[in-house]
Order: C-alpha cells, then sequence, then structure tokens
C-alpha cells in the first residue's frame, strides 16, 4: 500500500491536550493499514479550489481494530489545522502513505537510543513502544532508552500518562518532560526546565554509543543536530523528522 491513494473514514476524534486532537481513522470495509511504526500519511484536503497536502505521523501501534491514529496539533491560522479540529465520525479524508524512514531499527549496533520530540513529535514514540520493548530485550545490561519531550507546560505533556507507566515497568527505558514556560507545583521527577535540547545537552550523549532521533519543530532539531556534532556524533547517528507544511 506504499504511496497509493485511499479514502479513510474517521470514527472517533478527541481533544489530548489544550492545543491537540487526536483523530482515529480506518480504511472502508475494516481493510487493515499496514505501515512501520514511526511512517507517517499524507492527508488531501479540500480547501477551496485548492487541495492542501499536510502530513502527520501515525500515532499509535498497529491496533486490533485496525483504525490508526494522528494528533493534530493547533497551529494558529493553519489552514488544515481549521480543517481537521472540526472533522466528525463518518467524515472522510482522502490520503496516500504510509511514507518515511523515520523508523526505530531494532538491530541497533549502539545500545544507547534518544528520542526526543517537541508537542506532536512524540507521536512516533509511541508508535514505537513494542519496538523499543524488544530492543530493550535483546540486551538488557547494556541498552538505554530515554524519550524527552518537549512542551511549554504541564498540561501540553501529550501521552505523558503513557511514556510514565512505560518508564515503571521498564527500567532501561526513562522518560523526561521538558517544559519550557512551566513546571507543576510541586515539580514531578520526570520535569525538568527549559527546552528539550538543553536538557539533551546536559545529559550528554556519548557519540560512541549513542544514536539520537529528532522530531518535530525544525528550529529544535537544526538546534540539536549542531550541538550534536560540535560533540562528535556522525550525522547518520542523528536520525529526523522535521514538521514543516509542504505548501
Ligand atoms: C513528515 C511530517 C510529519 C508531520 N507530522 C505531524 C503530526 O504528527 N502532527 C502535527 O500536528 N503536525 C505534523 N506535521 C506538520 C503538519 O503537516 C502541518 O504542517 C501542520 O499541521 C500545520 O498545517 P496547517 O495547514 O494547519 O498550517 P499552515 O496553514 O501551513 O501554516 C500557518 C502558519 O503557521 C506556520 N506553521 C506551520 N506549521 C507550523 C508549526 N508546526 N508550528 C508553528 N507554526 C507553524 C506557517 O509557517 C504559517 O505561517 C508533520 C509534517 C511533516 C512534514
Amino acid at each position: 500500500m506504499s504511496g497509493g491513494q485511499f479514502e479513510f473514514e474517521v470514527v472517533g476524534s478527541r481533544r489530548r491536550t489544550p492545543r491537540v486532537v487526536e483523530i482515529d481513522l480506518r480504511l472502508p470495509e475494516g481493510r487493515p493499514f499496514s505501515y512501520i511504526p514511526g511512517q507517517f500519511v499524507t492527508l488531501h484536503l479540500p480547501d477551496g479550489s485548492d487541495e492542501l497536502r499536510r502530513s502527520y505521523s501515525i500515532a499509535v501501534p498497529p491496533r486490533e481494530d485496525k483504525t490508526i491514529a494522528l494528533a493534530v496539533g493547533e497551529v494558529p491560522s493553519g489552514r488544515a489545522t481549521r480543517i481537521l479540529f472540526g472533522v466528525r465520525p463518518g467524515d472522510r479524508l482522502r490520503a496516500s502513505g504510509p511514507f518515511g524512514r523515520f523508523i526505530l531499527r531494532e538491530d541497533e549496533t549502539l545500545p544507547r537510543l534518544y528520542l526526543v520530540g517537541t508537542g506532536t513529535g512524540i507521536a512516533p514514540y509511541r508508535t514505537m513502544l513494542p519496538g523499543i520493548e524488544r530492543f530493550l530485550a535483546r540486551d538488557p545490561e547494556r541498552r538505554r532508552v530515554s524519550v524527552l519531550l518537549g512542551v511549554r507546560s504541564p498540561e501540553e505533556r501529550l501521552y505523558g500518562d503513557e511514556f510514565r507507566a512505560f518508564a515503571a515497568a521498564h527500567p532501561g527505558f526513562t522518560f523526561l518532560s521538558c517544559q519550557s514556560r512551566s513546571l507543576s507545583d510541586p515539580p514531578e521527577a520526570d520535569e525538568r526546565r527549559g527546552y528539550v535540547q538543553k536538557v539533551l545537552a546536559e545529559l550528554a550523549p556519548d557519540p560512541a554509543e549513542s544514536v539520537v532521533y529528532l522530531c518535530g519543530n525544525p528550529g529544535m532539531i537544526d538546534e540539536a543536530t549542531e550541538l550534536l556534532k560540535s560533540r562528535g556524533f556522525p550525522l547518520v547517528n542523528i536520525r529526523r523528522e522535521k514538521y514543516v507544511s509542504s505548501n
């Protein structure tokens, strides 16, 4: 199905945080939608006489009921935002995909993964959780995975409860919520103040044993890439997915 065009049916939608709507989609007649965790779909949205093409990471691991979910962040005055924040069950959305190579390599030779995302840029890592579990189980003594989420405040912590539960159940996994504007009162153990790239710098990943994934805000990705390069990371060990509009 890679690259093909088709129509999704909206089967549900809900606010996940004050500025993120999660939309459940499925193909007609219960057909399965195959994808690799970390991939995205491109929606073809009617906008007057135009067609907007906007891409969204798939935000759930494959589900038994064959639905997928997208986490759509609110962009002020955004054209796709306006359409997607108003969808209702039964609506149809034209789409193509799945696309992308921002995927977890479970056979990674380096033992330490840092998965960094801002806002909805955390969605691919949620989809990767079963793969992260397998990655850790193959060499529990050496392998470690950290997810760093960048948001402004505690209420924007998209999927935070799920990452916390995963961290509690998997000793090799840590979750840090990096908040640029405010912390909880009192601060929780996994909260850090400041931008996610600042917290990443403080963690000082070792280029000899680490691979870093960066997803979301293009400015964060550029800054984090410069930081990692200056600390000796080869580009091949910096995997990137920039969230930018295509037209
Ligand atoms: C591979 C890929 C995966 C993506 N996955 C997701 C995802 O899972 N969830 C998600 O919410 N988005 C994702 N995006 C971004 C998404 O495709 C749209 O760009 C985003 O929804 C804004 O579209 P819009 O039409 O509402 O805004 P537009 O009408 O395109 O933009 C309105 C204004 O906001 C600015 N702008 C555009 N995007 C942003 C932004 N993200 N933050 C701040 N300002 C912005 C524009 O420069 C413009 O001035 C992804 C992008 C790519 C390329």
